[in-house]
C-alpha cells in the first residue's frame, strides 16, 4: 500500500472534501499540483473535476478500462471511468435511472468526457448481438452529429454548437438496448455568418473537400471552399488541425452503414447541404427604383424540389395580406439579404432534427418492458463575450437553472443520505431558493413574445422599456437607465446587465426580437414548405419549456457530475493558467459544492470498505475481523482514539466530520 502522507505531497490529495482548508488558494493549489503530474481528474465527493490535459494520456486503453469495471469508487485513482462505471452499478443494483450532467466552458472537454463514457459503457457492458448494433449505432451517431452539430470557433476546433442530451437504456442485464438524444438550441446564425476566425458547420467543408467527383457534379458544388459566400465570412476555411477529406468519410460511413433507413435519405441530404450553399451564393442588386432584383440567377436551378419562380419571387417580395387581396411589396437588397439568410438557417435547422430524429429510430428501444437509462448531459458552458447576445442570454439561462437544480440536488441528496444513515441533519446555510435570475429571465421571455406578436412598432428598444418598466429597481437586473444608481459602471443605451449566479453579463438587446421570432417573410415560409421545413416560433419559449422537460427528465434521475475546466487559452499542453482556471471555480460552483459536502461530515465510508483499509491498524482487527463490519470500525476507531464528536455511526458508512482526522488515521500507515 502507498505510503499516504508521501502520496499527498506527491500527488495532491485525490478529493477535495479531503482538504485542509476550503479556500480558493488551496483548492488552485491542489489541482495544480495533480495537473504538472498529469493527474487530471480529482474529486469533490463523488463529482468529478477534470482538466482539459490538451495532449492524449496513456489512461484511456483497454486495461484501463479494465481496471475500474467494478471497483469500489475510492479505491482507485480518481478517472472518468470509475464515475461511469459507479453510475452504472448503481443503476443496476438499485434498478433506478441516472445522469451525468457534464458542464463547463467551450473547450474544457465535455464532448470528449461524453464519448469517453460512451467507449467506456460500450466495453464494459456485456456483449450481445442486440446489444453491438445498438452500441454500434451510439458510437456512429456522434460523428455524424458532430459533423453538422459542430464547427471551428475561437476557443475550440471542434466546438458543439448544440446542447445534447443522450439517453443510454439498458436492461434488467445490463446490456445496452436503445439510446434517444435530445438537441437544444443548434447556433443556426453559424449557417449565415461567422466570425473572423471561424468556421461554418463541418459538414460543408467537409462535402466540398472530400466529396466525390460525381457527387459534386450532381449537386452543381465546385471543390473549393473558397467559392461559397457562406464559408469564407471567418476567412479559415482551411484549418491545420481538422482534416475535412477525411472527416467526409468517416462521416459519410457512418450515414450509409446505419441499416436503419438513412441510406435512401442521404442522397437528400447531401442535396439539401448543396441549397444552403448555393443559396448563400445568390447575390442581389438594386434596380433604378431601389429594389432587390437577383444579380445571379444560375445557382436557383440547383436548389433541391423548389420551384425556381416562387423562390426569386419570395426573396424580392413580401406578401402582404390586404382585406381580400394579397399585395406584393418589394425588398430593398437587405431584405432580400435578410430573407435569403433566414431561408438558409430555417433550411439547415431542420436538417439538423430530421437527422437527430433518425437517429433515434435508429436507436429505439424494440423491447421497452424493463429498463433503466443513464442520461448524459453535454451542454454548453456558461458565456460571457465582449458583446453578448441573444444566443448568451439562452445559454446562461440554461446554465442558471442547471446550477439551481444542482444546488438543489445535492443539498437533498446530501439531507437523505444522513436521514437514510439516521445521522442528525445539520442545518445547511447554503441558498437553495429559486433564482432571481431565472424568474428574471422567464419574465423577460414572456414579455419578448408579446412584443414579438405585437404588430407594427414593437422593437429591440421598446421591448427592453417594458422591461424597465416592468423590473423597476431590481438588484439582478440593470440597464442604462439604473445603471447609475445601482453600480458605477454605464451601460449603453439597448444594453441590459444580468446578474447571474456566476457572475455579471451585460447582454446587448438588439437582434433579441428577431432572433426570438426566427423570422421568415410569409411567402419563404410557403417556399420553405415545399422542401418540407416547418418554422418555429418563439425561440426562447420554446427552449425554455424545452428545459423545463429537461429539468423534469433529471429530477426523476440521481445525479453525477463531470466538471471541466479549460487548462489555457492557447491549447497548449501542460500549460496551468492559473487566473483561467480560478474564473472557472468560481462559476462552475465548485467551491460551493465543496462546502455543501463538508457542511456535515466531510467523509464518509462504507463500514466494510473502511474496516478493509484500515484494519491493520488494530491488533485486535489485523488480519481479519470476524464480527459485524460496524462493530469493527467501532474497535478500530477507538482503538486509534477517535474523540465521540469526531465521528459519526450511521447505519451502513462512518461518517469522519473532519479530515484531520482521517488524515491522523492514514498517516499512522506511514510509521
Ligand atoms: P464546446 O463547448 O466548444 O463544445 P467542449 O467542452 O465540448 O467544448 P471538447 O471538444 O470536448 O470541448 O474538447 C476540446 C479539445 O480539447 C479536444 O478536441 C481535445 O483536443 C482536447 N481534449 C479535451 N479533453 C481531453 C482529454 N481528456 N484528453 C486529451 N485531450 C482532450
Ligand atoms: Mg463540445
Amino acid at each position: 500500500m502507498e505510503g499516504a502522507l508521501t502520496a499527498r505531497d506527491r500527488v495532491g490529495i485525490q478529493d477535495f472534501v479531503l482538504l485542509d482548508e476550503t479556500t480558493d488558494a488551496a483548492f488552485l493549489s491542489n489541482l495544480k499540483k495533480r495537473f504538472s503530474r498529469d493527474l487530471i481528474y480529482t474529486y469533490i465527493g463523488t463529482l468529478l473535476v477534470s482538466v482539459n490535459p490538451y495532449k492524449e494520456l496513456d489512461i484511456y486503453n483497454k486495461k484501463q478500462m479494465e481496471t475500474y469495471m467494478g471497483i469500489n469508487f475510492f479505491e482507485l485513482p480518481p478517472h472518468i471511468y470509475a464515475l461511469a462505471d459507479n453510475a452504472y452499478q448503481t443503476m443496476l443494483t438499485e434498478f433506478d435511472n441516472h445522469f451525468i450532467l457534464i458542464s463547463g466552458e467551450s473547450g474544457a472537454g465535455k464532448t470528449e468526457a461524453s464519448k469517453k463514457i460512451l467507449q467506456y459503457y460500450a466495453v464494459s457492458c456485456p456483449s450481445t448481438t442486440l446489444l453491438n448494433t445498438v452500441r454500434d449505432k451510439m458510437l456512429m451517431s456522434n460523428p455524424v452529429l458532430e459533423a453538422f452539430g459542430n464547427a471551428k470557433t475561437l476557443k475550440n476546433d471542434n466546438s458543439s454548437r448544440f446542447g445534447k442530451y443522450m439517453d443510454i437504456q439498458f436492461d434488467s442485464q445490463g446490456d445496452a438496448v436503445g439510446g434517444h438524444i435530445l438537441n437544444y438550441l443548434l447556433e443556426k446564425s453559424r449557417v449565415v455568418h461567422q466570425n473572423h476566425g471561424e468556421r461554418n458547420f463541418h459538414i460543408f467543408y467537409q462535402l466540398v473537400e472530400g466529396g466525390e467527383d460525381d457527387l459534386l457534379h450532381q449537386l452543381g458544388l465546385e471543390r473549393d471552399a473558397q467559392h461559397y459566400n457562406y464559408l469564407t465570412q471567418g476567412e479559415c476555411a482551411i484549418v491545420s488541425s481538422i482534416n475535412d477529406r477525411n472527416d467526409w468519410k468517416t462521416v459519410k460511413n457512418a450515414l450509409l452503414s446505419s441499416p436503419h433507413g438513412f441510406f435512401h435519405s442521404v442522397q437528400h441530404l447531401f442535396g439539401i447541404v448543396s441549397s444552403v450553399l448555393h443559396l448563400g451564393n445568390i447575390r442581389f442588386e438594386s434596380n433604378s427604383k431601389g429594389q432587390a432584383v437577383l444579380a445571379n440567377n444560375d445557382e436557383l436551378r440547383w436548389l433541391l424540389g423548389v420551384d425556381a419562380r416562387s423562390l426569386q419571387e419570395g426573396l424580392t417580395y413580401r406578401k402582404i395580406e390586404a382585406r381580400h387581396d394579397q399585395v406584393l411589396s418589394p425588398f430593398t437588397v437587405d431584405h432580400a439579404i435578410y430573407a435569403r439568410d433566414a431561408l438558409a438557417k430555417a433550411i439547415y435547422g431542420q436538417t439538423f432534427t430530421w437527422l437527430v430524429n433518425r437517429i433515434n429510430e435508429s436507436m429505439e428501444n424494440k423491447d421497452p418492458s424493463r429498463k433503466t437509462v443513464i442520461g448524459l448531459l453535454d451542454i454548453y458552458g456558461f458565456e460571457v463575450f465582449y458583446v453578448n447576445s441573444f444566443e448568451q442570454f439562452c445559454i446562461n439561462y440554461c446554465n442558471e437553472k442547471l446550477q439551481q437544480l444542482f444546488i438543489q440536488l445535492t443539498l437533498a441528496s446530501e439531507q437523505e443520505e444522513y436521514e437514510a444513515e439516521g445521522i442528525e441533519v445539520i442545518p445547511n446555510h447554503i441558498h437553495t431558493g429559486v433564482s432571481e435570475v431565472v424568474l428574471i429571465v422567464v419574465l423577460m421571455m414572456i414579455l419578448q413574445d408579446e412584443e414579438c406578436l405585437r404588430p407594427g412598432d414593437a422593437t429591440d428598444l421598446t421591448f427592453l422599456e417594458r422591461l424597465e418598466d416592468k423590473m423597476g429597481n431590481h438588484p439582478h437586473f440593470v440597464t442604462h437607465k439604473l445603471a447609475d444608481k445601482m453600480t458605477r459602471k454605464t451601460l449603453e443605451r439597448g444594453d441590459f446587465r444580468l446578474l447571474h449566479y456566476a457572475g455579471e453579463v451585460t447582454y446587448c438587446v438588439v437582434g433579441f426580437l428577431d432572433k426570438n421570432n426566427d423570422l421568415l417573410y410569409r411567402n419563404i415560409k410557403d417556399v420553405s414548405l415545399q422542401m418540407n421545413i416547418f418554422i418555429f416560433f418563439q425561440v426562447a419559449t420554446q427552449f425554455k419549456s424545452s428545459l423545463l422537460k429537461l429539468t423534469e427528465i433529471l429530477m426523476a434521475k440521481e445525479a453525477w457530475y463531470i466538471r471541466c475546466l479549460k487548462s489555457n487559452e492557447s491549447k497548449q499542453p501542460g500549460q496551468f493558467d492559473e487566473a483561467l482556471i480560478r474564473h472557472q471555480v468560481k462559476y462552475l460552483g465548485l467551491m460551493e459544492h465543496l462546502r455543501v459536502r463538508r457542511a456535515g461530515f466531510a467523509y464518509r465510508r462504507k463500514f466494510d470498505v473502511f474496516l478493509k483499509r484500515y484494519k491493520p491498524l488494530c491488533p485486535a482487527t489485523w488480519p481479519h475481523w470476524r464480527g459485524e463490519p460496524a462493530d469493527g470500525v467501532e474497535v478500530l476507531v477507538q482503538h486509534l482514539g477517535y474523540l465521540p464528536n469526531e465521528y459519526k455511526m450511521g447505519r451502513t458508512k462512518i461518517f469522519i466530520r473532519h479530515p484531520r482526522t482521517l488524515y491522523a488515521t492514514e498517516d499512522a500507515f506511514e510509521k
